[in-house]
């Protein structure tokens, strides 16, 4: 017999049942799940195949549909958090040699820029300081210039709290033959978003954000357009994992075994888009919009001011300058330590300039905003 190794011999634990602190999440994500949508998720899992579990797919096809107002019949939840659905939206759209337009404001934008060029695109840029938006004479300049088959843009770009407007975009993009790819990560939910009337051809999003939802299931849509380009493609897609010609045959009426989806999130993200559209997608909209606007406010009292021009601010994300002499991570830890709160730090171009702080989904309340202002109050020198 094989002497078996003992965990708290090679590793000194000391093993007790699970304990989580209680934390309010406001930085760029996660943030916290609705009570109900926890309650949801902590039932027994059903088949992948189970006629039941086929209604609730059915139903988040459907919510979906309503939250990003797009009428796709791909619209789907993927098994896997934002970055698997952005993914998808690349492996699926590029084909070895298109030219992929990327316009880069921040962190998401660069990374499409990396995941593109992995699946052999051409890429291009276009490129802005951290925290601006392109408007639509740069987009035409550039749509002129590289021709594009795929443009990617960057909705509510987490890294820097800008709202990129994408009004007119697709009308543009209709003279090249481009198709419009939008990263909604941190919108969804939380802003204003109307894929079809905007034209948007390939959308993500993820369920941790603005969905009250934990994190693991994520929305992933493509029109029609986008899909006759997959059906023309000269080869495979590239990941087999996310290859939508193979995953629609599961959502689709052949419910072929393609994965076991993560049954206990598709409940949780059901739940979640569920209260959505109680709520009321109009309602969430405003609500996001009426506690950020009061958290500006309530940040300028403490003498503090953002980093954005106030038409192009995120209603989920807001990025607050730091002040000369205030050690920024220092603060952040104070108040995950002493006060149970979590907000993010600067990435990039923004790295020790400014916090990030997220009121996103459940989170977006009235509350949050006083729990945390009142710590900085504290925390923050006279
Ligand atoms: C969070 C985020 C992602 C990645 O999503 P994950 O769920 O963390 O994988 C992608 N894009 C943007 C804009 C994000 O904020």
């Amino acid at each position: 017999m094989t002497q078996t190794i003992s965990i708290n011999d090679s590793d000194h634990l000391q093993l007790t049942p699970l304990e989580i602190p209680s934390r309010l999440l406001l930085g760029p994500g996660p943030s916290n799940a609705h009570p109900t949508v926890l309650q949801a998720m902590n039932t027994s899992p059903l088949g992948h195949l189970d006629p039941a579990f086929l209604a609730l797919m059915d139903e988040i096809q459907s919510l979906l549909r309503y939250v990003w107002q797009t009428e796709n019949p791909l619209t789907i939840a993927v098994s896997g958090t934002g970055t698997a659905a952005m993914e998808a939206t690349i492996t699926n759209a590029v084909e070895p040699g298109d030219v992929v337009l990327i316009g880069v404001a921040g962190y998401f934008g660069n990374r499409l820029v990396d995941m593109a060029g992995r699946y052999g695109a051409d890429v291009r840029t276009i490129t802005k300081p951290w925290g601006q938006i392109f408007n639509l004479d740069e987009l035409q300049t550039a749509l002129k210039t590289h021709r594009p088959a795929i443009l990617a843009l960057v909705h509510a770009e987490t890294s820097t709290g800008a709202r990129q407007p994408l009004e007119g975009v697709a009308d543009l993009c209709a003279e090249f033959g481009t198709l419009l790819l939008v990263d909604t990560v941190t919108s969804l939910g939380g802003v204003p978003l109307f894929l079809d009337t905007w034209g948007v051809d390939l959308a993500y999003s993820c369920s941790q954000k603005g969905l009250s939802c934990p994190p693991g299931a994520s929305p992933f849509t493509m029109s029609a357009r986008a899909v006759e380009k997959l059906q023309q493609r000269q080869r495979k897609v590239a990941n087999w994992y996310l290859d939508m010609s193979l995953l629609s045959k599961y959502w689709g009426p052949e419910r072929t075994y393609h994965h076991t989806a993560p049954i206990n999130l598709y409940y949780a993200l059901r739940e979640a888009l569920r209260l959505l559209a109680e709520e009321g997608l109009a309602n969430s909209w405003q609500r996001h919009q009426k506690n950020v606007e009061y958290l500006w406010e309530e940040l300028e009292n403490l003498g503090l001011s953002m980093h954005v021009q106030e038409q192009y601010r995120l209603p989920t994300l807001t990025t607050v300058r730091i002040p000369a002499g205030v050690d920024g991570k220092a603060i952040a830890r104070q108040l995950l330590n002493e006060h149970n709160i979590e907000i993010g730090g600067g990435l990039g171009e923004l790295a020790n300039q400014v916090w990030r702080v997220g009121l996103m989904g459940f989170n977006s309340r009235k509350e949050s905003v006083d729990q945390l202002v009142a710590a900085l109050r504290q925390l923050l020198p006279k």
